[in-house]
């Protein structure tokens, strides 16, 4: 193999896995050592994962990068060969579209995102590869990539399916894959941060927040969707008690913050 291909691949590699690290990493930090005890009432299960949870989320997130990585090398050699739709200057579509095919992707993503998931909640499907997943049942952000190989497939299978379908610039589905990620990892944050009435606002409700898929890890039968809370509506898949249980982890956080403002962690409880 030539120097210059093992050099693209281990470039689309670190690529991949520096952006999981940084932002999986940033998060768990920030929210689960710098801020553990300040945002302890924030934390949406009021307990912690075991660090063998934390690991193996890790490990499994080792093998999607890999898997995610030879996907974008296939998608990157089919562009090569004019097999995609990718054009090359911002120009060549005028920045108005540029733009509209960032939220278009968002759209096919979030769509493409909640049927899979669904169709991979169907027993046999759960069973062979989504299980894996599942096996966080208090997720950190580390969970964001924690997929058996087959679902790590079908996840980046969004990369080809907007590769090969609608014309985007490259840039456009960087900003789109970073903003998945962001999407992604504060999904699995185990921390609710969104203000009061978030899921009961005309406007806001659409958008999912970090308690809506904590309660699809916890609870598996409900809640599917990633971006936004518009096919867990129309399909009715969102549990019955979504919005009661936001408002009663953002009214504790409230109560705690406004009290004494410094709270006993639960090692710390278990030796009062
Ligand atoms: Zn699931
Ligand atoms: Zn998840």
């Amino acid at each position: 193999m030539p120097i210059s291909k093992i050099i693209k691949i281990a470039q689309v590699l670190f690529s991949i896995a520096g952006r999981y690290l940084i932002f999986a990493g940033v998060f768990y930090l920030f929210f689960y050592v710098w801020k553990k005890r300040a945002y302890w009432h924030a934390k949406i299960q009021q307990r912690y994962p075991e660090n063998k949870h934390i690991l193996r989320e890790i490990i499994y997130s080792f093998f999607t990068i890999l898997i995610f990585g030879a996907v974008i090398m296939l998608v990157i050699f089919a562009s090569k060969q004019h097999l995609t739709r990718i054009y090359p200057s911002i120009s060549d579509k005028g920045y108005a579209y540029y733009f509209l095919s960032i939220g278009l992707m968002i759209l096919m993503h979030d769509t493409y995102f909640y049927w899979t998931h669904r169709a991979m909640h169907w027993k046999p499907l759960f069973k062979l590869m989504h299980k894996t997943h599942h096996l966080s049942t208090n997720p950190t952000p580390f969970a964001a990539y924690a997929f058996h190989p087959l679902e790590a497939i079908v996840e980046i299978g969004i990369v080809p399916l907007i590769a090969f379908t609608i014309p985007y610039h490259g840039t456009a589905l960087t900003i789109f894959s970073l903003y998945s990620l962001l999407l992604n990892v504060t999904g699995h944050l185990g921390y609710e941060l969104f203000p009061k009435g978030f899921t009961t606002h005309r406007l806001f409700k659409w958008h999912n927040t970090s308690t809506h898929h904590n309660m699809h890890h916890r609870l598996v039968k409900c809640n599917y969707g990633l971006y936004f809370n518009i096919w867990d509506r129309l399909m009715g898949t969102n549990h019955p008690d979504y919005e009661k249980s936001f408002d009663q982890i953002v009214e504790k956080r409230k109560k705690a913050k406004s009290k004494e403002g410094i709270a006993l962690l639960p090692d710390e409880l278990a030796t009062e």
